[in-house]
């Protein structure tokens, strides 16, 4: 995304080339801006049955997806995928693994990819409305309609 204002004081930005960069200078504080992605993580979430977590959100097209989210400014991706487990399924993620990262065309986000562990007692948040615990087949039915989901599942599955 491009960045067409200047965060600190609001003032249209220049597009200029720097090496094979292209960025966005804004003319009054000469700060210069790259264009960046949102990252967001996305996570195979694997309870002690060795089954994968596949849930409901209660907004938004009615489908089964992954537990996922935003990265927060100044958050390690490790400590967004235990934050993003804990607050949707109230679990605590451990042995978190990195899988992959998926570019997002239409949203120009960045997806990355991750499985862990979960443990505990299963509290939902207020954005989830049912969780399923599912063999990875299973899972790969579910998410039919949820693409970044389907591609990190079956991906997953081919490493196994
Ligand atoms: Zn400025």
């Amino acid at each position: 995304m491009k960045i067409n204002y200047c965060p600190l004081c609001g003032t249209k930005t220049n597009s200029i080339h720097l090496g094979d960069e292209d960025l966005s200078l804004c003319p009054k504080c000469n700060k210069k801006y790259p264009s960046f992605n949102y990252t967001c993580v996305i996570i195979i979430c694997i309870n002690e049955e060795g089954n994968i977590a596949v849930i409901r959100q209660s907004y938004g097209v009615d489908r089964f997806v992954l537990v996922a989210g935003f990265v927060k400014p100044l958050e390690a991706l490790e400590d967004c995928v235990k934050r993003e487990v804990n607050e949707e399924l109230g679990l605590n993620a451990s042995n978190i693994r990195y899988l992959e990262s998926i570019p997002m065309e239409n949203t120009e986000n960045l997806m990355c990819a991750f499985v862990c562990d979960v443990k505990g007692f299963i509290s939902l948040s207020s954005e989830v409305k049912e969780i399923k615990f599912v063999k990875i087949d299973e899972a790969i039915k579910l998410l039919n309609s949820a693409t970044i989901a389907l591609k990190v599942v079956k991906d997953y599955a081919r490493k196994l």
